[in-house]
């Protein structure tokens, strides 16, 4: 079986206004999708989904480009040629992700569901004999709160919670400073969810980078004594050593890593015990980087729960990641993507009460539906804007 050719799809929906999402100072107005088929002369096909942060034209580019690397290979020689680079992203340009790995990315997915399929058995069931089916979902978003109403954090959150999962992670809401928030108001809010959601709830927060590290070491403190289950990405990665001294200072994980692309990219926060959770995705470093940055983990002692954001395809290589890996724990899934989260695919899996079940067919288990260009055509422009006040 020899590769004939690759190709991206770049797929987007705008948001209704009422399901437009805030973080900080953006708006997210539409969804993006970048997903790559990698056709081959017996007439089977494998697929991926990309992280759309690349941007989804410039990692059709990549895809293009390293394309011609692979046409005419076998499947197997193919994966000998994909070396994603790790390259910080250049903010201007692309946020979190460059589009040559998540390029990669894609590719690299794709070549593992045709292995899977060529073997005839899931994903998970050719990384790991034995894998589980059933993986574990937390709900992730709180994204929607402007501090003007934070009770709508609250109301989200039971939500989730009345519609069976059993974890979920919220962010921080609009620009702090528009509504003079300080540490000690957050914790106030997260004292009120943890009440309002009972004990059996379990909770985490996602900084998004947006705090200083002094107001990380207070808040970490707080979310530490509420009992929350990890607090993430609180402040910029290039803190690192503060990110180890957070790390030393509370019991509840520190986690990160969920643009990195690279196992060379997560090694000195290995080193430097940075992180007790990482969060390695799938649609960032593909899988094959990824399952190396999960035996390095397992020698560090650390778990894997993987970043997840965006389509259902994505959702799908990951929670076959996450059965594979030694110790799995559970899987983030985006709550607030609409529609095009799972239009995407033929026959979404199951998923109910917080948990995924892994369809038996082979590769992912899932195939891309029909006419996805023409239903969802991509629309130019980046996925945000700015949230004026
Ligand atoms: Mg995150």
């Amino acid at each position: 079986m020899k590769i004939t050719s690759l190709e991206t799809l770049c797929l987007s929906r705008m948001h209704e206004p009422a399901e437009q999402w805030i973080t900080g100072s953006g708006r997210t107005i539409k969804a993006d999708c970048a997903l790559v088929v990698v056709h081959t002369d017996e007439g089977v096909s494998g697929i991926g989904e990309a992280c759309p942060y690349g941007i989804p034209h410039l990692i059709r580019d990549w895809v293009a480009w390293l394309s011609a690397k692979l046409i005419g290979r076998t499947v197997r020689e193919a994966a000998t040629q994909l070396h994603p680079n790790g390259r910080i992203a250049d903010y201007n340009l692309v946020p979190f992700i460059n589009p040559h790995d998540a390029a990669i990315a894609g590719i690299d997915t794709a070549l593992w569901d045709l292995r899977a399929k060529l073997a005839g058995v899931p994903l998970c069931e050719l990384l790991r004999p034995g894998a589980p089916q059933q993986i574990e979902l937390y709900a992730s978003s709180g994204c929607r709160y402007d501090w003007r109403d934070p009770e709508q954090l609250i109301t989200e959150t039971l939500g989730y919670r009345d519609a069976g999962y059993t974890a979920c992670k919220v962010r921080i809401g609009t620009e702090w400073r528009w509504d003079n928030v300080t540490t000690e108001r957050f914790l106030e809010l997260m004292t009120e969810l943890r009440t309002a959601v009972g004990a059996r709830m379990r909770l985490m927060v996602d900084g998004n980078k947006r705090l200083s590290v002094e107001q990380a070491f207070v808040m970490a403190k707080g979310l530490d004594q509420l009992g929350f289950a990890w607090f993430e990405e609180p402040f910029p990665y290039e803190e690192i050593d503060a990110y180890a001294r957070l790390s030393a200072m509370v019991e509840m994980p520190i986690s990160g890593g969920e643009q990195f692309t690279t196992l060379e990219q997560f090694r000195p926060y290995f080193e430097k015990r940075c992180f007790k959770i990482v969060q390695p995705d799938v649609a960032c470093s593909g899988i094959t980087e990824a399952l190396h940055i999960a035996e390095m983990a397992e020698r560090y002692d650390v778990p894997v729960i993987p970043h997840n954001w965006h389509h259902g395809l994505m959702t799908m290589a990951n929670a076959h990641y996450v059965a594979a890996l030694p110790r799995p724990h559970s899987l983030e899934l985006c709550m607030i993507q609409g529609p095009l989260q799972w239009a995407i695919v033929a026959e979404p899996p199951q998923i109910k009460a917080g948990g995924l079940t892994i369809p038996k067919h082979p590769g992912l288990g899932v195939e891309l539906a029909s006419d996805l260009a023409a239903r969802f055509p991509y629309i130019e422009g980046h996925y945000a804007v700015m949230n004026l006040r």
